[in-house]
């Protein structure tokens, strides 16, 4: 049964609301409350019992059909939640916002807040990373993108000019879950985002007008940035509906400020997980991560997405990671200290939105009780940010909540004695009487004379006097008791004056969990005031955790401070791949990375796993690290600061678009020569081995000869084609290096050492036997190759000369097609099964012409 077919006429009261609720919600799955279930009804109750394996019943509701209905119980609807949310949906709580005890006819129901991807803030939040949700607002000639942190407050807002392209890899670098878009988008962008991405996009136009919140993008002159902010804000304010001052200002990102690079450099060079695993282990954030407040794990994470710009904000990061490790005992004063502060930023968060608990006010005491040691030790440092220490704030806490309190407001035992006078009275007459019921039983037992009398306790009676069976003849009329229940082994009485102590302690006992509940809510909004400030600090605390990271990590690693320098020169001496070496130990080669002045081009040759793709991660690696503001796995390194790296390393088929690896891979290289500049950084591994030989060799020798006279930036450029080699002699700005390997008794042994020249044999079959190809394939193929080399032509490289003229030179009249086709070939690129293959359709192509 749909939801849209139904005559609504028909409807019972309690659907008929649920309709119309649902009807503003519709692309949410609404979790109505229904006393201690939530229930989902129609086509959500379909797709949730499919998604989540409940159980579909039914609901009378008018109708000549039940309504499809499934529930889960009101207090395990988290995980629930969770899940649908981890699969891709919106989830719309409503509530009861009457209590139906007291109320009359239909309880008033409503939407509380919607929880979505990028809008969680209450459940099992990742600690070490942010969970963004951000918008795309699109103007005529660019667009504006905001986004926001709802559990830590954190707000940013930028430009991005360009195409279509450029936005989606803004949000796919970002890793954005959930994104809002304005109405005048490109549905392109949607849809790529939606079917490649597994974005969850919403379309809206609203823009929020609140007041309330303006100081969020007051500063802000540009009205693009200002609107699109509204945008985004407009969605959160309407999906959380709660208080949201823990919003900060936004904070304008420009992409100068940053080194720039897209996902794919983002995953190629596994700087925040594995390639292969998807895993934060292995790494290059796992490698750097010790920090000891999930704060500053969080900060280190944005810093590898984001490395900087500034020399000079660079180098002060220098500064204090060099003073920390000199300063070992300071810094274990300090981490000591650090480990005693919680997420001040998602604390922050919950006191003004969301499910605040007295463990949250303790953890916050507890994290403001470090402040003071942390101030000095960061005096101590000549670190330049100081930090407020809240002694009022730790004052009021320390005084008001208990130790122990419960994760729940609602029962109690939250403040401390001694804060407030009338709970300390209440809690005093409720403990009296509780005192004078237990000494009942004893005086009671004097003045009856009756040995084995109780007092006891239930729900339904309250407090009451039992007398077991036997002794019942002892009770006197003068005793006043009054008979409440006869159990088959007991009667149970009350007296006048049991009832007048019971009430008072009742009593008092409700008015304890109320005001015990308003003094506590009283000191979340005392605490409300401090969030910007707590915010600050928060900030401060977690670059200083970020820098001791750093300072740990390269004195565990022997890292080097790097020399910045203006002029364009790279020169890295024993460099590492970080990771790598961590994995290997010992056994890790360092090569050094050369480029000086007149070098802007390395060509680099060398078998395959020899190690050249590692050889070109590990300089973009020591170069996003350098911009960190962290040391360097170098024995002494000297670069300039890049404004963007680009890289094609390795064969990451993009799958999903149905492009083959050629195409991603010249589209890859489009982007880098229409985006790079003389500041940029190019990785390229082996490009244009995506299609036939003399076609990509024409490829990659005008790629490189396009960076070189246009562009100018320092590239890397490896490449099995051995003929480019004699590039250098042309370009003046190119230098040929390759990967050393020894061939012993026909194996091969690789050195992993680069040295400056070029190499000009493959070793694929070699490769191949390492892969353990039965040996008598690895035979034939070397014997295959034997002929071949004799036979081969010595090849010309066709330098400084023009695609353009590659082509007329081929339209010569050809002679026989076996002979140019033979020509084509370069046999030391082939693989046994190639070369074998190709034997075949020769012979095949031979026998047809008799
Ligand atoms: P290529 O790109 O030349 O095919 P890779 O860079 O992928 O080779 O390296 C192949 C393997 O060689 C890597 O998995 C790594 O284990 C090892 N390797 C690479 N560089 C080094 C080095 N400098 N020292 C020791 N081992 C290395």
């Amino acid at each position: 049964m749909k939801r849209s077919e139904v005559d609504r006429s028909k409807l019972s009261p309690m659907m008929q609301q649920y309709m119309e609720i649902k009807d503003n919600y519709e692309d949410s799955i609404i979790f109505f409350r229904l006393g201690d279930f939530y229930e989902m009804f129609f086509d959500d109750a379909i797709l949730v019992s499919r998604l989540l394996e409940l159980t579909l019943t039914g609901k009378q509701a008018g109708l000549d059909e039940r309504v499809p209905m499934c529930g889960i119980p009101h207090h395990a609807y988290a995980s629930y939640v969770d899940e649908l949310i981890d699969k891709g949906y919106k989830v719309a709580i409503c509530e009861q916002l009457e209590d139906p005890k007291e109320t009359k006819g239909m309880v008033k129901r409503d939407v509380i807040q919607v929880v979505t991807k990028g809008t969680k803030i209450d459940s099992n939040l990742d600690s070490k990373n942010n969970n963004f949700i951000a918008n795309i607002y699109a103007f005529s000639y660019c667009f504006g993108i905001s986004y926001i942190d709802i559990s830590t407050g954190e707000v940013y807002c930028s430009l991005v000019e360009g195409e279509n392209d450029k936005i989606i890899k803004e949000i796919t670098r970002h890793n954005f879950r959930e994104v809002i878009v304005n109405d005048d988008i490109d549905r392109e962008i949607v849809d790529n985002l939606r079917t490649q991405h597994e974005v969850l996009v919403t379309i809206t136009k609203d823009e929020l007008e609140d007041k309330n919140y303006e100081y969020i993008y007051k500063n802000i002159e540009d009205v693009r940035l200002v609107k699109t902010l509204k945008h985004l804000l407009y969605y959160i304010i309407d999906t959380k509906k709660g208080d949201m001052h823990h919003l900060q200002r936004a904070s304008i990102i420009k992409s100068s400020e940053y080194l720039e690079f897209d996902v794919n450099t983002k995953k190629n060079l596994e700087l925040v997980e594995t390639l292969r695993n998807r895993e934060r282990q292995y790494s290059l954030l796992w490698l750097l991560d010790k920090c000891k407040t999930a704060m500053g794990s969080r900060f280190l994470k944005q810093n590898i997405e984001n490395p900087l710009t500034d020399r000079k904000e660079i180098e002060r990061r220098y500064d204090l990671v060099s003073k920390l490790s000199t300063e070992f005992i300071l810094r274990d004063d300090l981490i000591k200290e650090l480990s005693n502060v919680y997420d001040l930023e998602r604390l922050v968060g919950r006191i003004t939105y969301g499910n605040l608990n007295a463990k949250d006010l303790l953890q916050l005491k507890t994290s403001i009780n470090a402040l003071p040691n942390i101030k000095k030790i960061l005096e101590e440092l000549n670190f330049d940010k100081k930090i407020e220490t809240f002694e009022d704030l730790f004052s009021l806490l320390d005084r008001s909540i208990l130790e122990d309190a419960p994760f729940t407001l609602h029962e109690g035992r939250l403040i401390k004695p001694g804060y407030n006078s009338e709970l300390d009275e209440l809690k005093s007459i409720s403990s009296g009487s509780k005192d004078f019921i237990l000494n009942l039983e004893k005086e009671e037992r004097e003045r009856t004379g009756i040995k084995n009398l109780k007092v006891g306790f239930n729900k339904v009676f309250g407090y009451y006097i039992e007398v077991s069976r036997g002794q019942l003849s002892q009770v006197k009329d003068e005793f006043g008791y009054e008979r409440k229940q006869t159990l088959s082994t007991c009667e149970r009485f009350i007296t006048k004056e049991l009832k007048e102590k019971e009430n008072i302690i009742l009593g008092a006992e409700e008015k304890i969990i109320s005001l015990e509940y308003k003094l506590f809510m009283d000191i979340r909004e005392v605490v409300k005031r401090y969030v910007s400030k707590l915010q600050r600090v928060a900030r401060i605390i977690s670059e200083v955790d970020m820098l001791q990271s750093f300072s740990i990590v390269s004195d565990n690693y022997k890292f080097v401070r790097p020399e910045i320098t203006s002029d364009k020169v790279i020169k890295m001496i024993d460099c590492r791949h970080p990771v790598v070496e961590q994995v290997m130990k010992d056994k890790y080669i360092p090569n050094d990375i050369i480029m000086d002045k007149t070098t802007d081009i390395l060509l680099i040759t060398g078998p395959n796993m020899a190690g050249k793709s590692t050889y070109m991660r590990q300089c973009a690696i020591t170069v996003i690290m350098a911009q960190m503001g962290c040391f360097v796995p170098c024995k002494s390194c000297t670069m300039p600061i890049f404004d963007k790296i680009f890289t094609r390393i390795g064969a990451s088929d993009d799958l999903v678009s149905g492009e083959s690896t050629f195409m991603v891979e010249m589209k890859e290289a489009n982007y880098a020569i229409s985006e790079a500049t003389e500041n940029s950084l190019i990785l390229f591994d082996e490009l244009g081995r995506g299609t036939a030989t003399y076609d990509g060799m024409s490829l990659a020798q005008a790629i490189l000869e396009y960076i070189h006279d246009k562009i100018k930036a320092k590239t890397m450029f490896s490449t099995h084609y051995h003929e480019l080699t004699v590039l250098e002699k042309d370009l003046k700005h190119l230098k040929n290096v390759h990967v050393s390997a020894v061939e012993e008794n026909g194996k091969i042994t690789f050195l992993h050492k680069v040295k400056v020249g070029a190499v000009d044999k493959s070793y694929g079959i070699h490769v191949a036997g390492l892969a353990k190809l039965p040996e008598s394939l690895i035979k034939r193929a070397d014997d295959i190759l034997s002929v071949y080399e004799k036979k081969s032509v010595k090849k010309e490289t066709f330098t400084q000369t023009s695609l353009f003229e590659l082509t007329e030179s081929e339209a010569e009249p050809k002679i026989d097609p076996i002979i140019e086709n033979l020509k084509n070939i370069n046999p030391l690129e082939m693989t046994p099964m190639e070369a074998l293959n190709y034997l075949y359709d020769l012979n095949k192509e031979a026998k047809s012409k008799k």
